[in-house]
């Protein structure tokens, strides 16, 4: 069936006094938007394939692009918004799902910025980053109810296999496929020089990166690709991921054709094609079958490593968390329903699980009526936009968190939400070599350092306000957090009281 013609979404705005012909953005445009007519001697626009990612915009030598959204309208309807009626037309005509990148975009309830954060005055004073001891060191895994230490005061009690962060951030899943070898060599390379964690998500481990293992997370998850011993050995800790916020209760797909020789020998699966991961791990029913899956991979690594289970943020996280926290998993990772990704159904990603910091709080407080917290840590993920977030999130009660849309951008990306069709201009999610090199990963890693760098700075600027000298004495100190704008039940789930009180 024809789709039905839409007028585009961008629109290119070309300076043509200012154009100088160089041609630079039709050698740049992987999606093929500009091009020279030669019979009229002039750089001429198909805005059909706009995603509107910059590259052009950002590469023109003289500043003659602009990529404006095209106020052409269809009649005003507050029941049927244009993207609502677009979405229509283009399923009648092509009877598929529709499938769309990144995170949630709608508008809904962004909770980080209707909590505030706490200052010291006059009684409890500051304390000053710049020359008082700050401690942004965070270790995650079990901790033991109770310290014993022998005559000589070594320690007596066994510890369990934990992870050391510098600060309490790390780099959330993404895999080796839905972004590029560049994109995957910057977020290893800044992990290791930061003192924190990246995430192989489930796309396997390229035996180029295995030398960064003490601080890569690898990921089991039901398509199982590119797990074997070698690779639970390399990583520092081992997750299980068991759901993601942008698609909760789904698996993932990445198409036949991002699925080079290199991708293939690193998933463990033929060239060519599609890697499908179904929605269940089809060897996990209950609790009791998650506990078989934990104890197997600690099995493999002697017990060395902590074991972490992925979930998204969903109705009954609370009671979800207790029961992982129960099955012998040493980490709980929470993914809120901003949470990025690779490619996913739009209307899963638009309309299905919780927001992070409602999640958290319901988690956190569960896990300590149940005087089970020290059995797990909490990793919250799922827009995690600045370091007051971090701040939020770990007041909240997360011992640290994941980011994943902030690094892409440090990355370079430019949320053009089009990840899934492989051709980002910026060389991060895309299997293209001419589209790869355009991501220098001497630079993206770079930029990786700065952002958490900062980052942290922001957060001993922030605990230092507070009156508070380390992420220890933060964590779910909700105390620290006042809600505006909220409801009741709001600041019920979320644990703070309303500002002024
Ligand atoms: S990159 Fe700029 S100057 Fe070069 S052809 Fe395109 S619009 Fe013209
Ligand atoms: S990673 Fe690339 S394709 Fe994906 S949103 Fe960013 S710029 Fe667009």
């Amino acid at each position: 069936m024809p789709v039905m013609f839409l007028y585009p979404e961008f629109e290119v705005s070309r300076n043509t006094d200012r154009c100088i012909l160089c041609r630079a953005c039709e050698r740049q445009c992987a999606n093929e938007v500009h091009s020279y007519d030669q019979d009229e001697g002039c750089m001429k626009s198909d805005e059909s394939r706009c995603v509107n990612c910059h590259r052009c915009v950002s590469i023109c030598p003289v500043r003659a692009l602009k990529i404006v959204r095209s106020n052409h309208t269809f009649r005003p309807n507050a029941n049927w918004p244009a993207d609502t009626i677009r979405d229509v037309y283009l399923q009648a005509g092509t009877g598929g799902v529709l499938l769309g990148s990144m995170g949630n975009p709608q508008e809904l309830p962004l909770y980080w910025n209707r909590l505030l954060i706490n200052a010291s005055q006059v009684t409890n004073p500051s304390i000053d980053p710049l020359r008082e001891p700050m401690e942004t060191k965070v270790t995650l895994g079990k901790k033991p109810a109770r310290i014993e230490r022998n005559p000589d005061g070594s320690l007596k009690t066994e510890m369990p296999p934990q992870i050391r962060l510098s600060t309490p951030i790390m780099f959330s899943g993404m895999s080796y496929g839905s972004i590029s070898y560049n994109a995957h060599e910057s977020l290893a390379r800044a992990a290791e020089t930061l003192g924190i964690m990246y995430n192989t998500g489930e796309g396997g481990l390229h035996e180029d990166f295995y030398k960064y293992g003490p601080h890569t997370i690898v990921q089991v998850a039901s398509g199982r690709f590119g797990v074997h011993k070698a690779y639970l050995e390399a990583g520092g800790a081992i997750e299980i991921k068991m759901g993601q916020g942008a698609k909760p209760g789904i698996g993932g797909h990445l198409p036949g054709k991002k699925i080079s020789a290199d991708i293939s020998a690193t998933r463990m699966i033929p060239e060519g094609s599609d890697a499908i991961s179904p929605a269940p791990h089809h060897d996990i029913y209950s609790i009791e079958d998650l506990r078989q899956l934990i104890y197997s991979l600690k099995e493999a690594v002697a017990y060395t490593k902590p074991v972490i289970v992925k979930i998204a943020a969903v109705h009954n996280v609370a009671a979800i968390a207790s029961g992982i926290a129960r099955s012998g998993a040493d980490i709980i990772a929470v993914d809120g329903f901003r949470g990025g990704t690779g490619a996913a159904p739009t209307r899963i990603r638009d309309n299905v699980g919780v927001p992070i910091e409602l999640a958290l709080a319901a988690v956190d407080e569960r896990l300590r009526q149940e005087g089970i917290r020290n059995e797990v840590s909490v990793i919250a993920g799922g827009s995690i936009h600045s370091s007051a977030d971090v701040v939020k999130a770990i007041a909240l009660g997360a011992d640290a968190v994941y980011i994943g849309t902030a690094a892409l951008l440090a990355l370079g990306c430019h949320l053009c939400r089009s990840c899934h069709a492989g051709k980002c201009n910026w060389g991060i999610a895309t299997q293209r070599e001419d589209l790869v090199k355009r991501l220098n990963p001497d630079v993206g890693y770079q930029r990786l350092v700065n952002l958490v760098t900062a980052w942290t700075h922001e957060i001993k600027e922030m605990m230092g306000g507070m009156g508070i000298n380390s992420i220890e004495a933060l964590k779910g100190n909700r105390l620290m957090l006042r809600g505006v704008g909220l409801n009741e039940k709001e600041l019920s789930i979320l644990g703070v009281k309303y500002a002024g009180e």
